[in-house]
């Protein structure tokens, strides 16, 4: 037996599953790209933000817990981010279709809370 469910949120669950099914590759985490200063008084980098150092392109992800970070290259960027924006969209639609899971369920159980 199956959970009464309206059309119309049967169709909100059929878009979510359609975009789904048309996900590429994904990869976890996120990338930060970012420019440092080092320290040394005498260095460009003390007084001018132009002349900071990088930009350090950094891709960070949780590994059992932790977080493990990769330095990437400019190409590297260009090949890593299209996965890894899949892989947000993946979370999305994850939490979408969760989302309107539970509010179907709680519509057909009568849940109060
Ligand atoms: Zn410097």
């Amino acid at each position: 037996m199956s959970a009464e469910v309206p059309p119309e949120v049967d169709a909100q669950r059929r878009r979510i599953v359609a975009e789904l099914g048309q996900l590429g590759f994904t990869l976890p985490g996120s990338i930060v790209t970012r420019t440092v200063t080092c320290g040394r008084a005498t260095c460009g980098c003390a007084s001018d933000p132009e002349q900071r150092h990088g930009p350090y392109i950094q891709w960070s992800r949780t590994v059992k817990g932790r977080t493990v970070s990769k330095m990437l290259t400019v190409e590297q960027l260009e090949t890593y981010q299209p996965w890894i924006d899949n892989g947000r969209r993946l979370r999305e639609l994850a939490h979408q279709l969760e989302t309107l899971s539970l509010e179907a369920m709680r519509t057909a159980e009568g849940w109060n809370s």
